[in-house]
Parts: C-alpha cells; sequence; structure tokens
C-alpha cells in the first residue's frame, strides 16, 4: 500500500498555512515588552512569563514549519514514505504529525 501523495502534499499545504499563522501571532506575541510601568508590576511579570511560553511555542512553531517543508521537498524522492531502515510504509497521520520522522517505532 503506497500513500496518496497528492492528498498528502494538501494536507502539508493547509498544515503549512496553519503553523505561519501561529507563528505571525507569536511573533506579534512576542514583541520586546515596554519598559515602561502603565500595566503594573504583578501583570508585568505574568507578560513577562508568557512571553517565554510564548517564545518556545514560536520556536517549536518554526521547528515544525521547517520539518514540513522538507517533507515537501522529499515527497518526489524514492522512497518517501517509507522508513528508511525497514522499508515499511509510514502512516500519513505520523507523517503529518512527525514529518522529520524516519524510522518507525520500532526501528528509533
Ligand atoms: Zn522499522
Amino acid at each position: 500500500m503506497s500513500i496518496d501523495k497528492e492528498t498528502l502534499r494538501e494536507n502539508i499545504n493547509l498544515e503549512l498555512q496553519k503553523v505561519r499563522k501561529d507563528i505571525t501571532d507569536l511573533e506579534e506575541l512576542t514583541k520586546p515588552i515596554s519598559p515602561e510601568n502603565s500595566i503594573g508590576r504583578i501583570s508585568r511579570m505574568d507578560a513577562i512569563n508568557n512571553k517565554s511560553v510564548n517564545e518556545a511555542s514560536l520556536h517549536q512553531a518554526r521547528d515544525k514549519y521547517n520539518k514540513l517543508e522538507e517533507a515537501l521537498s522529499r515527497m518526489d524522492e524514492a522512497g518517501f514514505g517509507l522508513y528508511v531502515r525497514c522499508g515499511e510504509p509510514i502512516p500519513e497521520g505520523r507523517i503529518m504529525l512527525m514529518p522529520h520522522s524516519r524510522k518507525c517505532v520500532r526501528c528509533a
């Protein structure tokens, strides 16, 4: 059984759009916090905490974006969608979730 590359390509592109939007939102949220104390000290500390959470999310989102793009660019290579070690087909769900994954759970 082989994977439906056209569907997969569409799904990856949709996912890329979503992640791109997340990145835009997170970039907005991780802008430098104004040093003015108008929002109060506690709120400011909250803002700083949220900012580091958002920075971590932004980092992950960018990482995912790169991996999805890499998966797209590898799609036409022979062996795409097969695990490198054992040659088993990779379930589409796993490609979407972990586009960088090239070994199956058993071989990883
Ligand atoms: Zn395997």
